[in-house]
């Protein structure tokens, strides 16, 4: 979805968006409750967990990461169970959930009410382009596909972080 600005080499060998710290728990894939039936193993063949949570009236489920921790240490980060350490997501692109391809967007409601696209401060490339492109992408096709998107799957707005810069 952002391919103008993001290219498939630089998420390929960074990866930075697939693996978690249990602070980022809350930006884990919303995924539709189809996928957590078909997709009931990772890359490695092992057992996915998923956990069920309801938003905007709306049922979809995150990958449970939460047994995975090995420390204490807040730094500490979990993969993603669909991630091949060498060679990136190893789901097909067609079951790629939405929100790793419209990665680093977020479409969040904010304290007024109002649905926006932002934009996570984190993403190592999308920080390099500028602003005002990241603005035309979301005023441009981007931004219609998610607003389309979440028209069917409302489970995907989050709510606003501070930080997360307002693309609208
Ligand atoms: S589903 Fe794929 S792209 Fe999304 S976080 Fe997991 S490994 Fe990364």
């Amino acid at each position: 979805m952002l391919e103008k600005v993001l290219s498939k080499n630089s998420c390929a060998e960074c990866r930075f968006c697939c693996s978690f710290r249990r602070q980022s728990l809350w930006e884990l894939p919303r995924l539709p409750l189809e996928f957590a039936e078909r997709y009931q193993a990772g890359f490695d063949g092992e057992p996915v967990k998923y956990i069920i949570e309801e938003n905007a009236g709306m049922k979809y489920a995150i990958t449970d990461l939460t047994g995975k921790y090995l420390t204490d240490d807040p730094e500490e980060e979990v993969r993603c169970p669909f991630l091949d350490p060498s060679k990136g997501c190893f789901l097909p692109e067609a079951d790629k959930p939405f929100e790793c391809s419209m990665w680093p967007l977020r479409y969040m409601e904010m304290p007024d009410g109002g649905q926006k696209i932002s934009l996570t401060p984190t993403c190592p490339a999308i920080n390099r382009v500028p602003l005002d492109e990241m603005k035309e992408l979301a005023r441009g096709d981007a931004g219609k596909k998610i607003r389309k998107y979440a028209e069917t799957h409302p489970y995907i707005i989050k709510d606003h972080v501070q930080g997360f810069e307002v693309l609208e």
